[in-house]
């Protein structure tokens, strides 16, 4: 956790170093581009084995007849309904600050090449989700097509029970090992920071920061609302709770995930603080929360819209209505793959951004800042789980139930 904290710390150094290095050497700072290009390789090699791996286990996890009960259906249904609530409303908080408006790249400067979107019929673009070769699919990296074979895995994997489950288990060790290589590759984030946002300082000049104070304001604006919003009117709605009471009951965990930044390093506070102050039994927040700590991010969806919003505007493209709802899917898929570990959600940005075609390069923009993001958004994400396990209680009329010992 120490270090972690400390990685926070070494990218917000290498951010202000990033800007006095391109302040000072103007677009001579070129030359450190290949350090940027490292960072990118290294979380573009990542991509396709980690969504295939944390997808697979988190369908798998969530579909587990053992537990898909009444309680889990309605649990996975509140989760995808509220995140994709969640990303709707980042979306047009996005739109409304429009973040990355009036600096755009695109006027005589180089917009990365994986900007050049081909414009495709609906009708396409459904129908090439499908691989004709899921292999083909890996080694290309076509996200779509790796999500759809991940998806079908993890569903059969369930379907064929004991059989599966030393596969089940090799997906298990196999998301662990690509979560291990995340974190290592976390570890250059700092390198990569300087790399990519000294060049874009260098030529571009401070200008470019005024919109990442922006995109803080319309995360942790997005983030607020929905708690406010959305959360109050579930639990009161669905359980009869007094919103003002779940939000007093949840605080400690969402202050401990401010500070963490990690859903999963959170999970004993929220479970502590969701049977304690919110009287929910234990039978239903044992398997709420940690369901809810693993698919359940609705800060990261947030997070995860007006970062594209920001990026999009910033290389001046344009978002078609195909794009936006791909990202609305894209989006729930890559929370549900998210690990509830500090900066998973902007690895996981990657799987968005080059499901629309969008630059990689944009990560690299928001990195710098991705810590004070990451604290809004886990808050969000636990308070989001807190509030599941609230409603599925209510409306299992089992708030206060005393508990079988
Ligand atoms: N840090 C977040 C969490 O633990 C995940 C993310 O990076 O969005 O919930």
């Amino acid at each position: 956790m120490l270090f972690r904290f400390n990685l926070a710390a070494q990218m917000l150094v290498a951010f202000v170093l990033a800007i006095l290095l391109g302040v000072f050497f103007g677009s001579s700072i070129d030359v450190i581009k290949p350090l940027g290009e490292l960072f990118l390789r290294l979380i573009k090699f990542i991509i396709a084995p980690l969504i295939l791996a944390t997808l697979v286990v988190g369908v798998a996890s969530s579909a587990n007849p053992k537990q898909l009960g009444r309680i889990g259906a309605k649990t996975i249904v509140y989760y995808l309904a509220t995140t994709a609530i969640a990303i709707i409303i980042g979306l047009i908080i996005a739109f409304a600050l429009s973040p990355g408006k009036g600096l755009s790249l695109s006027e005589g400067g180089e917009i990365p090449e994986a900007a050049a979107n081909e414009p495709q019929s609906a009708v396409t673009t459904i129908l090439n989700i499908i691989p004709e070769n899921p292999f083909n699919a890996l080694t290309s990296g076509n996200v779509l097509q790796i999500i759809f074979f991940a998806l079908f895995i993890g569903v059969a994997l369930t379907l064929i029970g004991e059989k599966g489950l030393p596969v089940l288990r090799f997906f298990e060790g196999f998301a662990e090992i690509m979560y291990k290589i995340t974190g290592i590759i976390m570890k250059l984030a700092p390198i990569g920071i300087v790399g990519l946002l000294a060049p874009v300082i260098g030529s571009y000049g401070t200008s470019v920061l005024l919109p990442l104070l922006k995109v803080i304001l319309a995360v942790y604006l997005a983030c607020l609302l929905h708690a406010f919003i959305v959360y109050s009117l579930t639990v009161k709605t669905f359980a009869k709770m007094n919103p003002f009471n779940f939000f007093k009951g949840i605080a400690p965990a969402a202050f401990v995930a401010f500070s963490t930044a990690s859903s999963s390093g959170t999970l004993p506070v929220t479970i502590k603080n969701t049977n304690e102050n919110l009287k929910v039994p234990n039978r239903i927040s044992s398997f709420v929360l940690p369901l809810g700590a693993t698919i359940n991010m609705d800060g990261t969806a947030i997070y995860q819209g007006v970062a594209v919003v920001f990026i999009a505007q910033f290389y001046g493209l344009e978002l078609s209505f195909i794009q936006l709802l791909t990202v609305v899917l894209m989006t729930i898929l890559a929370s549900i793959g998210t690990a509830g570990v500090p900066g998973a959600g902007m690895v996981m940005l990657a799987m968005v951004l080059t499901s629309v075609n969008m630059p990689l390069e944009g990560i690299a923009l928001i990195a710098g800042i991705d810590r004070i993001l990451d604290m809004m958004r886990t808050s969000l994400n636990v308070v989001g789980d807190a509030s599941a396990a609230v409603v599925v209680a209510g409306s299992e009329k089992a708030l206060g139930e005393k508990e079988a010992a």
